[in-house]
């Protein structure tokens, strides 16, 4: 028989990693029998995530850096503001993992394993997970493991557009940031390559993480994102030399695909959940709401298979929108996104891409992108779901 949990978690990144505090927040799971597996050690600073959020979270005690105000560029238009009530805050992967793997040290019930799992499979009363280093059988199994090499998947109708980007945490020697401006977007560098911007967030006036990120189907060569770096430092800030204290690379899927519904006991959690932003890459906000409402479930209803809300239907129903204007090159992304950024009160846009929004702010969200492009491309997607 193979050693049985209660529950099993498959990759030990972010959203693995936040079902199991919200887990051992509830004291009517907390003493479940829980495995996590995952084939890094998760030791490294992959990654940085930032995320908007107007009340304190679960993970505030590891909040790197955070801004109060944005500032927006685009050939047209630049605006800087206040976000209140939101705070932009940035996490760092690092502090991330040893945060919960410290926390996790109190807890007796609680194994990791470093292996690679190679398969899952329902069973009658539960589900087996197999991996390189043996087979595991649990009640539940949480998966956030994608097969990302096989993305976008072979004969999908849908859209799919990667987020990449290359980030560097950078200093110079002079004082050229505005520690207190998160640049959010600035669409003032080369769309010859498609939707392109340049994402600075300044810790101070000499350093700061200056990312290239572009929603196109086909990623760069490595060199061309050094490249625009350069030139934005150089063109923006006069700045020619400077030290790299940090760097990351990300493709985040943007796509209206859907990597895997609960089937049975297994249940998708984090992007392998659906749980990045089709219109946005962003996911760590959406990985908080999935993982609470899972916890939550699991002690109101014995189980984790949570219904799709009409407002979760709705905004899906938005992301495609906007995909598929920016994958048919119906309207330029800087366009849509310097018209959103000139019409819309800072706070409502946010609340707009965390899918929180009133009826009457998406209304006038959509008043302030054209009718005549955006609602064919609305009645395109309701009509054939894509
Ligand atoms: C560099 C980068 C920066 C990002 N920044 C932001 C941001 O600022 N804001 C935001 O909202 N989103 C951001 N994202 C998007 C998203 O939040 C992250 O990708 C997030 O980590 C997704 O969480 P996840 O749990 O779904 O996947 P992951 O965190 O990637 O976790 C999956 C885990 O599965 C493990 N694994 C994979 N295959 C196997 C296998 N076969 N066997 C065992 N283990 C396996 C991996 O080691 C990993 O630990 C960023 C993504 C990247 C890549």
């Amino acid at each position: 028989m193979p050693p049985s949990y209660d529950y099993i978690i498959t990759g030990a990144g972010c959203a693995g990693l936040s079902l199991l505090m919200r887990l051992l927040q509830e004291p009517a799971l907390q003493q479940k029998k829980i495995l996590v597996i995952d084939q890094d050690t998760k030791t490294s600073n992959d990654r940085t995530w930032c995320f908007w959020e107007a009340s304190p979270g679960l993970f505030e005690p590891i909040v790197h850096h955070r801004w109060q105000q944005f500032r927006f560029a685009a050939p047209d238009m630049e605006r800087a503001f206040s976000i209140a009530p939101y705070q932009y805050k940035m996490i760092r992967g690092i502090d991330f993992y040893a945060y919960v793997r410290n926390y996790c040290a109190q807890f007796a019930n609680l194994t990791f394993v470093h292996a690679t799992v190679h398969h899952w499979r329902n069973e009658q009363d539960g589900a087996t997970v197999e991996t390189d280093k043996g087979i595991f059988t649990g009640d539940y199994v949480f998966n956030s493991i994608i097969d990302a090499a096989h993305l976008p998947p072979k004969n999908f109708k849908g859209y799919f557009l990667w987020q990449h980007f290359k980030g560097k945490i950078i200093q110079t020697q002079q004082p050229v940031f505005d520690a207190e401006k998160a640049t959010f977007m600035d669409f003032t560098v080369s769309q010859h390559n498609g939707t392109a911007f340049m994402y600075v967030l300044p810790f101070s006036n000499n350093t700061a993480l200056v990312e290239f990120t572009l929603f196109t189907e086909q990623l760069l060569t490595a060199e061309s994102y050094d490249a625009a770096i350069d030139a934005y430092l150089q063109e923006k800030h006069g700045v020619d030399n400077y030290e790299v204290l940090h760097e990351e690379f990300g493709k985040i899927p943007m796509t209206n695909y859907r990597f895997a519904t609960p089937d049975g006991h297994i249940i998708p959690i984090g992007i392998a959940g659906g749980q990045a932003k089709g219109s946005s890459g962003y996911a760590f906000y959406f990985i908080q709401q999935q993982t609470a409402a899972i916890a939550n479930s699991l002690v109101q209803r014995g189980h984790p298979i949570l219904s799709v809300s009409w407002q979760q239907r709705k905004f899906r129903w938005f992301d495609s929108v906007l995909l598929r204007v920016l994958q048919q090159q119906l309207m330029p992304g800087h366009a849509i996104f310097s018209a959103i950024f000139k019409h819309n009160a800072p706070a409502a846009i946010l609340r707009f891409l965390n899918n929180e929004s009133s009826i009457q702010e998406d209304l006038q969200i959509m008043r302030s992108v054209p009718m005549h492009i955006f609602l064919p491309a609305a009645l395109h997607t309701a009509i054939f779901r894509k």
